[in-house]
């Protein structure tokens, strides 16, 4: 992929991402997203969620390398994409509070409008080391048990909020 182009291109947008957790251990990571994503030439947004992966990647038109989300407009049949800063992507951990920058995403000609979270997070033990894989967090929020830790783990009143960087 096209790494050295990003910062020329379209305008970084940062998902912030607050979860309150149960316990005393547990890291999250977000692996996978999906979006709701509206084309910032014509202001149409399709009213499905668009999914945005940095395990697939797409070319774009005219040799101009790959991006992890190439679409065309239905109204406006501008071509725009997102892709994923692979660097960027963090951690939020049991010793964070509030609002944390977890993932950036170099959108060219669409802006990220929504966001669920319904798939694809993996949680891990901090001392433990015990993996969660595929969490569901559509209804905001998941528990389980580390056995290691004889504990369970939760994850609770999860919220996003997306930041334009200038
Ligand atoms: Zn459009």
């Amino acid at each position: 992929m096209v790494r050295e182009s990003i910062l020329h291109w379209g305008c970084p947008v940062i998902l912030h991402l607050e979860a309150k957790q149960e316990g005393k251990k547990g890291i999250w990571k977000l692996i996978e997203r999906d979006k709701q994503l509206k084309c910032t030439n014509c202001g149409e947004a399709p009213d499905h969620w668009q999914y945005v992966t940095l395990l697939e990647s797409s070319p774009l038109k005219g040799g101009r390398g790959h991006a992890s989300f190439v679409s065309k407009c239905k109204l406006c049949s501008r071509e725009s994409s997102i892709d994923i800063i692979p660097d960027s992507i963090g951690k939020y951990s049991s010793d964070d509070e509030g609002f944390k920058s977890v993932v950036h995403f170099d959108c060219r000609g669409l802006e990220p409008v929504d966001f669920d979270a319904r798939v694809g997070w993996v949680a891990e033990g901090t001392d433990t080391g015990t993996r969660f894989e595929d969490i569901d967090l559509k209804e905001k929020e998941w528990v389980d048990y580390d056995d290691k830790a004889k504990a369970s783990v939760g994850i609770y009143e999860f919220e996003h909020q997306f930041h334009k960087e200038k």
